[in-house]
């Protein structure tokens, strides 16, 4: 383990280049969108709105890993289309889920960051298959991961030759049924003290509660997070997934002019 994981007592922090845009520097970094890709028109407009008021990267999911079956599973190849068509309109990364190791080379025309989703962190074959790339990545942790499962998940990436990694710290499960997960804000301060790759963390999914994410954003910058993902909607309460976390462009801004 760790065996090239570089610890902070090695050196300076590892910076992650997202084209023009640096992550683990002083200047947090804010990727935002809607949990899913839901059509063009909503996105490019939802995205333009994002980007004047500062978000660097736009998210949004394409390949939605739903805990029903029956409940809506993205756009796929056409939530693709949507981010590569936005992202050429309005100049902006993109950072999607990818789950399933098949469709990662198609997807890299498309995407910018690929994000390994939270129930794909124990996906070793997937992990393997981006550490052949050089494509950022955002290392979710797993919804029990122990922060050296977390590590060794990393590794798995680095060790096939991909540096540019990212962690995001995203909530775990706990006996607390109030909040949809418990946001381990020990692991944030922990690998930022131990380690040089940068982390950012997720106060939609790390808490589940809308009302949740300005203060959980707030204390996330407090523990040294490099930068967070946060889901936005220009109407939160009709998101196809993940209403109840979701939160404004308002509040996004308000957030965004809080921590810069
Ligand atoms: C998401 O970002 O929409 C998502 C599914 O997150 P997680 O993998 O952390 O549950
Ligand atoms: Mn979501």
């Amino acid at each position: 383990m760790d065996n090239l994981l570089s610890h902070k007592n090695s050196g300076d922090p590892i910076i992650v280049k997202v084209k023009d845009i640096d992550i683990g520097r002083e200047k947090k970094v804010v990727i935002s969108g809607p949990c899913a890709v839901e059509d063009y028109d909503t996105m490019i407009l939802l995205a333009k709105k994002l980007k004047s008021c500062g978000v660097n990267i736009l998210r949004g999911g394409a390949f939605k890993p739903r805990t029903s079956p029956y409940d809506f599973q993205g756009l796929e190849e056409k939530g693709l289309e949507i981010l590569k068509a936005v992202r050429e309109e309005v100049n902006i990364p993109i950072s999607t889920e990818i789950m399933d190791p098949r469709d990662i080379e198609k997807s890299l025309e498309y995407i910018d960051v690929i994000q390994v989703g939270s129930r794909n962190m124990y996906n070793y074959s997937l992990l393997k298959e981006i550490g052949r790339l050089k494509t950022p990545v955002i290392l979710k942790r797993g919804i029990s991961a122990t922060i050296k499962e977390w590590l060794c998940a990393a590794e798995y990436i680095l060790s096939g030759g991909n540096e540019n990694v990212i962690f995001c710290e995203r909530g775990i499960r706990t006996f607390e049924p109030y909040t949809r997960n418990t946001l381990d804000l020990n692991a944030v301060a922990f690998i930022k003290n131990n380690y040089r790759l940068p982390i950012i963390v997720d106060p939609s999914h790390g808490t589940g509660v809308r009302e949740l994410v300005y203060p959980m954003s707030l204390a996330s910058i407090a523990a040294g997070a490099d930068g967070l993902i946060i889901e936005s909607h220009l109407n939160p309460d009709k998101s196809i997934s993940d209403a109840k976390q979701t939160i404004s462009v308002d509040t996004l801004c308000d957030i965004i002019n809080k921590i810069k």
